[in-house]
């Protein structure tokens, strides 16, 4: 599968902690977990849910992973996945696909490693390329032991804010440089997947685009009429700014590992691939 994982962002002063509570090999004959969400779903009356059941894949998913209306859209396919095996979430009633939709995408990306770990078991097998010597090593990591950062508990997501070097020039020539952004959710991801890709970058503006909360002194139906324009039309100064902010102190599973490789010695860090990691095989 292709989910892409989107980048994940915060303000928040956040702790890392391991919050897994599953072996690496999972327990046969038992079917559902609890697990608890790096940030949480918030319902329209302000409650907090962090507590999840999740099942097992069955046939029924792995029906899933093979429909192809979902193969060119990550975002729904995780979304239909999740909902598939989603057996409680919090206090919340059963319901429809938007409560998934509408988690934090780093929240999603955690129930799918979780969800990798309790069917398959949480190792796997990894590749990556020395950028020295473009050595391939193969790592058996284990998805348990990644670190998570988790917001403490009784705490609320915050947005992030910029103060962007250079701005957004309006066409008065007004210089906007306060960004306020949320955090992505898996409802941006379904929204820029055909975007994401057949340009990453143009995916990334419209994702980014969906999430921004305020910038200066701009109405909301200026933002709203720009949309992914105004990320293009940042410098790349701002927009490594707001690279930087997104991955500071980010809530969710951490998947840059620090790699050493064998035939040159050199260390690198590099991202976990997860491309393939929910693979039947
Ligand atoms: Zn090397």
């Amino acid at each position: 599968m292709s989910a892409e994982l989107a980048t994940d962002i915060t303000t928040t002063d956040v702790t890392t902690t391991d919050i897994t509570t599953i072996g690496a090999a999972p327990p046969a004959g038992r079917r559902a977990f609890d697990v608890t969400l790096p940030i949480g779903y918030t319902d329209p009356e302000g409650t907090v849910h962090r507590k999840v059941v999740l099942r097992k894949m069955t046939g029924k998913e792995e029906a899933i992973l093979a429909d192809r209306r979902f193969q060119k859209n990550g975002g729904r396919l995780v979304t239909e996945l999740l909902h598939s095996c989603i057996v409680q979430l919090g206090e919340l009633s059963p319901n429809g696909r938007s409560t998934v939709s509408n988690l934090y995408s780093a929240d999603r990306n955690y129930l799918l490693l979780k969800l990798r770990s309790v069917t398959f078991g949480s190792e796997l097998e990894s590749s990556y390329t020395c950028p020295s010597c473009s050595e391939q090593l193969h790592v058996n990591e284990d998805l348990d032991d990644l670190p998570v950062t988790v917001v403490p508990d009784g705490e609320e997501q915050g947005d992030v804010l910029v103060e962007l070097v250079d701005g957004y020039v309006d066409k008065e020539g007004n210089v906007h440089t306060a960004l306020a952004l949320r955090l992505p959710t898996g409802a941006d991801e379904e929204a820029v997947a055909s975007q994401m890709r057949e340009n990453p970058s143009l995916g990334k503006n419209a994702l980014l685009a969906r999430c921004i909360r305020s910038l200066g002194e701009m109405p909301r139906h200026r933002l709203e009429a720009l949309g992914p324009r105004i990320m293009s039309d940042l410098t790349m100064t701002d927009r490594r700014l707001i690279d930087q902010a997104l991955n500071d102190a980010a809530p969710g599973v951490d998947l840059v590992r620090r790699q050493e490789c064998p035939a040159c010695g050199r260390e690198f860090s590099a991202s976990l691939d997860l491309s393939n990691f929910l693979a039947l095989a």
